[in-house]
């Protein structure tokens, strides 16, 4: 087993005083080469810094980055750059493709940037698996979105990084778009060997992925390995527990305490009162246990940490989850 990436003691914080917020704490997280990684979690549950950091984008307030054996602190600004074009693929959720250029000019751009030459023989596996031999003259406003997230899993791939990481790229994306990424990620691990962490809070995503690592309040809170749509709905709602007490929730096999926190999964809009109701996953048994602070999860999982537990919080699941659930 190799390491494609490291993070150890990862933190990030933002702001200062009152201000500050803490968007990953001391996180331990590795990246085996050749598996496909989801990152899951509730808006604002530090999926993105931790990309960020884990890409090499962005630097963290303590705590260390490796890529392979390289520790991405000790880099300076030139090595640093060349690791990021070199060894680093991206995916972004708004394409990012350059509008002026055509399709195959944006595939190859990243190349072109690093005067290397293009492998003709990978541009045209990549070309023909993505489906993009029609459209490599088009521009990206002559592209469908789904054709332009293709592109851009095309240039991520195109100098063979050690990594692709994407972040919610099918976030903009129909499903059958979504479907085409998602399958064609799965393809670049299963034929290629190639490493791709995706970060996402949709479980149907995940559910392409080897190893779904669930993140709260900027922890790691549990892992699972092949999981299924199904397993990785019922755990996101064992783990995410809902703060506002007031939707459509049984009380029948609630555990026996004023403390439980059900889980229950808005339609629509977060502040949308009530509408929680119809679409219910399912509620959960949370046990606060008040002598020790500890938050004990029934199950065996992962439990947040405790300050989940503060009644006045907004609900933080997101919507598309239960959505797919029920259309499922
Ligand atoms: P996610 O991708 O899971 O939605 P993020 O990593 O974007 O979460 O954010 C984690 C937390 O850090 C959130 O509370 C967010 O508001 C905060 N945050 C992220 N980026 C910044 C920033 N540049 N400045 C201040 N706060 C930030
Ligand atoms: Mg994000």
């Amino acid at each position: 087993m190799t390491i494609a990436a490291r993070a150890t003691g990862l933190s990030k914080h933002y702001g200062s005083g009152s201000a500050e917020v803490v968007a990953l704490d001391g996180v331990d997280f590795e990246i085996v080469s050749g598996e496909f990684t989801a990152i899951m979690g509730p808006s604002g549950s530090g999926k993105s810094t931790l990309m960020h950091l884990l890409a090499a984008l962005d630097s963290p307030t303590s705590g260390k980055v490796f890529i392979g054996d390289t520790d991405v602190a000790s880099l300076k600004d030139t090595p640093l750059t060349e690791l990021r074009r070199d060894r680093i693929g991206f995916i972004f959720q708004a394409f990012n493709l350059v509008p002026t250029l055509s399709a195959k000019e944006n595939i190859v751009l990243p190349l072109a940037i690093a005067g290397k030459k293009v492998d003709q023989e990978w541009f045209d596996r990549i070309v023909d698996v993505l489906g993009l031999r029609n459209r490599l003259s088009h521009k990206p406003s002559e592209l469908s979105g789904g054709q332009q997230q293709r592109v851009a899993c095309a240039r991520a791939l195109m100098n063979r990084p050690d990594i692709v990481f994407g972040d919610e790229p099918t976030g903009n994306l129909d499903s059958v778009s979504a479907a085409e990424v998602l399958t064609f990620l799965r393809r670049s691990v299963d034929e290629f060997g190639q490493t791709v962490v995706m970060v996402t809070h949709d479980a149907l995503s995940a559910s392409y992925a080897d190893r779904q690592v669930f993140l709260s309040d900027g922890r790691i809170i549990k892992e699972l390995r092949n999981a299924s749509q199904d397993e990785l709905l019922s755990t996101m709602a064992h783990i995410y527990p809902r703060h506002d007490q007031q939707a459509g929730v049984e009380a029948d096999d609630a555990p026996n305490t004023s403390n439980e926190h059900p889980v229950v999964i808005d339609s629509d809009e977060k502040s949308g009162a009530g509408q929680g109701t119809d679409v219910v996953a399912t509620h959960i048994e949370w046990l606060h246990d008040k002598d020790s602070e500890e938050v004990i999860c029934r199950d065996g999982g992962g439990a947040p940490a405790p300050e989940h537990l503060d009644e006045d919080a907004e609900p933080v699941v997101e919507q598309t989850i239960p959505r797919r659930a029920i259309a499922g």
